[in-house]
């Protein structure tokens, strides 16, 4: 069964487990034991839901990272680090090997293969 379904599901148990319970809160006169029974029922029907969710919930969450591309605006010269606080686009990073300006040419974000783990 697909994942979404199975929320919806899900969603629409708790629901109806709302509604009954509130329906009971509400009116002392269906206080009767075959509706008793029928709540514990339904919420062992939930525990047992609940039981399979974690195994829809976990998702990997992609981890990502920032990449800030260093240039040179001489040469073919280009390096690519790790994102470092202060890092901006076209922020001049000193002098390249060929004597040439280096300059941030780029910032961006890239998702690690690896998944996030918790
Ligand atoms: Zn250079």
């Amino acid at each position: 069964m697909k994942e979404r379904v199975m929320r919806i599901l899900l969603t629409a148990i708790f629901m109806i487990i709302g509604a009954m319970l509130a329906l009971v809160t509400i009116s002392p006169s269906l206080h009767d034991m075959r509706l008793q029974q029928l709540i514990i029922f339904s919420l062992l029907l939930v525990f047992l839901a609940l039981s399979y969710l974690p195994k829809f919930s976990r998702r990997t969450k992609p981890a990502r990272k920032t990449i800030t591309v260093i240039r040179c605006m001489q040469c073919d010269y280009k390096m690519e680090r790790d994102f470092q606080e202060g890092d901006y686009v076209l922020k001049r990073m000193g002098t390249c090997s060929c004597g040439g300006e280096l300059y941030i040419d780029m910032i961006y974000d890239v998702e690690i293969a690896k998944p996030l783990t918790r």
